[in-house]
């Protein structure tokens, strides 16, 4: 299939050839007919699967087909979890509407609102935001939601994980009932589809790629060590295997910042990227690492989410994560966009049973082996670490700033320590 017979227009067929795309993706052929028929959308897609030209490209056609209000205000809003996301979908925005008469404009919070107010004042049609600094500007009068024609909630698995839904509520009370609603995710829970529920009217349901199945182009592999033993294998892997450029995962803002410290000082050039790192060290250390210039990005997932780093060829895991579904968000930073990458995690002894979970989600026994020279104790314990108290709380009033992506600990957990609730994750970034 062709873009051209999805029913765009000339001038967004010339940005897509621009970018050179050749074929839409799977999402964006089945997405882009029913968006532009004006349907509401229920998408299931994985990252990496081209679902952010797959919901801005008919967006743009649609806003461009109309008369542009005087103003300007905002008819559509993307709402996303993470500063980085934003900015990325704001990217791709800009690059789409390169030849339509659209103007687009991004807003998050941990920068200077000024920036953003004065961009604002001169008329935005496409709005991308994060939920925090959105309401924030609402709420100091600086911006409208009252022409919103159509809202899309990108990851909003991951909103969910952030504790954004109530904010998300707060935000759907300020827009127009009259609206077109589409819900991007990258898995569905049950949370998810009650969300939906709660937002969309009548919608279709596409699903680009079975529930919870990892990218097939990704090469994964599980290295059984020691705990103790990680960063060194971490250190041989990169520097036998001459990798240049590699993002890797820890649970812990901590456990990014130590093993930063351990690569630096085997002369492996290493930045972090966590919530507890400003706006402009975050953006910085992103620049770098797509630049080349720094060798190993070390992220927490929520800081990595958004991140589209193209034909990324490695990823590790340095600590599995305690929610199976953020094995599958964390290995689609490699093989993206139909190119092949490596997945490996080094797993210790009380990791095995996240490892279980991830399979069992996935649907698939990964391949694992042991390194020569750093073969596992086999005595090693294999209790799950509880998460520690300190990082599972965080302070209301640093909730304020707009800034989500450090989040609190839900109470209540129902669950036991081998499976920890996915607010009890948050705490890692
Ligand atoms: P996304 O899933 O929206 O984050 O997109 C992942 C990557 O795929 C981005 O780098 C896009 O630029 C790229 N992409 C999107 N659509 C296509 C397409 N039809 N063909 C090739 N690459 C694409």
């Amino acid at each position: 299939m062709s873009f051209n017979s999805l029913g765009l227009s000339d001038a967004l067929l010339k940005a897509v050839s621009a970018q050179g795309y050749t074929q839409p993706s799977p999402i964006q052929q089945k997405a882009i007919p029913l968006i532009l028929e004006r349907k509401d959308v229920l998408a299931s897609a994985q990252t990496g699967t081209g679902k952010t030209a797959g919901f801005t490209l008919p967006m743009l056609q649609i806003l461009s087909q109309q008369p542009v209000l005087r103003n300007r205000p905002v008819r559509a809003l993307v709402l996303t979890p993470t500063r980085e996301l934003a900015a990325q979908v704001y990217e791709n925005v800009r690059d789409y509407s390169a030849y339509v008469d659209i103007k687009s404009a991004v807003i998050f919070g941990g920068v200077n609102q000024k920036s953003q107010v004065s961009t604002l004042r001169q008329g935005v049609d496409v709005l991308i935001a994060t939920p925090g600094r959105l309401l924030d500007l609402h709420n100091q009068r600086l911006l409208s939601l009252n022409n919103i024609e159509i809202l899309v909630l990108d990851e909003a698995d991951r909103m969910l994980d952030m504790g954004f839904l109530r904010d998300i509520k707060k935000i759907m009370a300020l827009m127009p009932a009259k609206r077109q609603n589409l819900l991007f995710s990258a898995t569905f829970s049950k949370d998810i589809k009650s969300l939906a529920n709660s937002i969309l009217n009548h919608p279709v349901l596409v699903e680009a790629t079975p529930e919870n199945t990892t990218v097939d182009k990704i090469n994964q592999q599980v290295y059984h060590v020691d705990k103790g033993a990680k960063s060194d294998v971490l250190v041989k892997l990169i520097s036998e295997g001459n990798w240049e450029q590699v993002l890797v995962f820890t649970r812990t803002k901590h456990g990014a910042n130590k093993l930063t410290k351990k690569l630096l000082s085997s002369n492996i050039s290493a930045l972090a990227i966590h919530g507890n790192k400003s706006q402009g060290a975050r953006t910085k250390a992103l620049e770098g690492f797509k630049k080349g210039t720094i060798r190993v990005l070390v992220a927490t997932d929520i800081a990595a989410r958004g991140l589209d780093i193209p034909l990324l060829p490695h990823v590790v895991n340095f600590e599995l994560p305690n929610i199976s579904e953020d094995y599958v968000h964390r290995i689609g930073r490699t093989g993206r966009a139909g190119a092949s990458g490596i997945a490996i995690s080094l797993v210790s002894a009380d990791e095995k049973t996240y490892l279980r979970d991830i399979e069992k989600l996935v649907g698939l026994r990964i391949p694992s082996d042991v390194i020569s020279g750093f073969l596992p104790d086999p005595n090693a314990p294999t209790e799950i670490e509880k998460p520690q108290r300190q990082q599972r709380s965080r302070p209301r009033a640093a909730r304020s700033t707009g800034d989500r992506n450090a989040k609190t600990a839900g109470s209540g957990n129902r669950n036991n320590q081998r499976r920890p609730s996915r607010n009890s994750n948050r705490r890692s970034d």
